[in-house]
């Protein structure tokens, strides 16, 4: 179309070779995977987090002493809150990173509407802060996580980057459309490089205990009961962690002076197969309770990520067959482990299909 060829106008640098990368949210989830990345290829991470109890600290914990066994003194790890702006001065100062790479958040849709100040605090003034601090230091990329969540009052189930967002629907989503606004601001005023990255249901080892596909595959394997809303055929779009790690990778080596992508895999899975996929590899049947449909919930949503393909070079190739085998794989292994009391779902009403 004539909006793709415009893509190509914009100017890049592609940069190869060593970096010194600030990994914010770096004990979690998605943040230690992209650190375990970084450091495998040769770069150093410095991470921030201040290790907080949304979800069982250990797993976080757990995280960073793997980095810290495997990579020694090249991972700094600060423990601390990045909205403190004398804090992260003091980090700046210290560890002076060229790249910032910035996963921290409260992530969660159902709790932001508990406590919506805290999002604010942690995702829109902690993002504030980390671009200024990015501006005076000199940083030269500066991408961050934003979410599917954004597309949430929207018409449409085939999402693209050129979708209107002004409709968010919950307080999560909205600071996560404000982080979008002040990044083009800081690119505008400053010249600041930034990156925002559209994340759909990330899953996979280490994944978060309070999203579907670890709760499925948690309660599945005990023999407990899973809720089922609706009549299973509404579908998401779900992205393997690696696939996520590829594109934010990517997009921490390419300098573009201000992008938004959304990083999925592309094409939906149903709650229907979904549940078969876990039953297939956890080898058990699932209790289901089933439940209607949840009031507001989105019953389909697919990323288009050709914008992604096409100035990245992103391409999610895990599917999700595979995807759950290799999180079933993991979750066995770390159960049988040190995890033993600890992978255990918490108990919430909803399935945290949360992005
Ligand atoms: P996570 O909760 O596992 O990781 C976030 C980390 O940030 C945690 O370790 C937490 O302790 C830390 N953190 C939060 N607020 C902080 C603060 N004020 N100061 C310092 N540290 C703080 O979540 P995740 O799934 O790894 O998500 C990473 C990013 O991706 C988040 O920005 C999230 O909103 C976004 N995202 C995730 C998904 C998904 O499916 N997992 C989907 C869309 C967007």
């Amino acid at each position: 179309s004539s909006s793709m060829s415009s893509y190509y106008d914009q100017i890049v640098e592609l940069h190869v070779g060593y970096k010194k990368v600030l990994v914010t949210g770096g004990a979690g989830f998605i943040g230690s995977h992209v650190a375990e990345h970084l450091l495998e290829r040769g770069d150093d991470v410095v991470i921030v987090d201040e290790m907080n109890d949304y979800y069982d600290v250990r797993i976080k914990e757990s995280n960073l002493s793997m980095l810290v066994e495997k990579f020694g003194d090249r991972v700094q790890v600060y423990r601390g809150n990045i909205c403190d702006e004398s804090f992260m001065l003091d980090v700046f100062e210290q560890t002076r990173p060229g790249w910032i790479c910035h996963m921290a958040a409260r992530a969660g849709v159902r709790p932001s509407i508990q406590d919506p100040y805290i999002y604010i605090q942690s995702n829109i003034v902690a993002t504030t802060l980390l671009m200024e601090l990015a501006h005076k230091f000199g940083v030269r990329n500066f991408v961050f996580a934003s979410s599917s969540s954004v597309y949430g009052g929207s018409k449409s189930t085939f999402f693209s980057e050129e979708e209107n967002v002004d409709n968010p629907v919950s307080p999560y989503a909205a600071t996560k459309k404000a982080c979008e606004l002040l990044a083009y601001t800081y690119h505008h005023l400053y010249k600041l490089n930034v990156t925002g990255l559209r994340f759909f249901t990330v899953y996979g080892p280490r994944g978060r205990p309070d999203m579907a596909p670890f709760k499925f595959i948690d309660r599945v394997s005990r023999g407990m009961e899973i809720q089922k809303f609706g009549d299973g055929s509404s579908s998401r779009d779900y992205t393997y962690i690696s696939d996520i790690v590829d594109g934010v990778v990517r997009s921490i080596d390419r300098h573009y002076p201000y992008q938004i992508f959304n990083l999925g895999k592309g094409n939906g899975t149903s709650l229907n197969e979904f549940i078969s996929i876990v039953e297939k590899h956890t080898g058990k049947k699932a209790m289901i309770r089933q439940l209607p449909d949840q009031a507001g919930d989105v019953p389909y949503t697919t990323a288009d990520v050709t914008k992604a393909s096409i100035l990245l070079g992103y391409n999610a190739n895990v599917s999700f067959d595979d995807g759950i085998r290799k999180t079933v794989e993991w979750y066995r292994n770390a159960r049988n482990e040190k995890f033993n009391k600890l992978l255990i779902s918490p108990e919430t009403q909803a399935n945290g299909f949360g992005r």
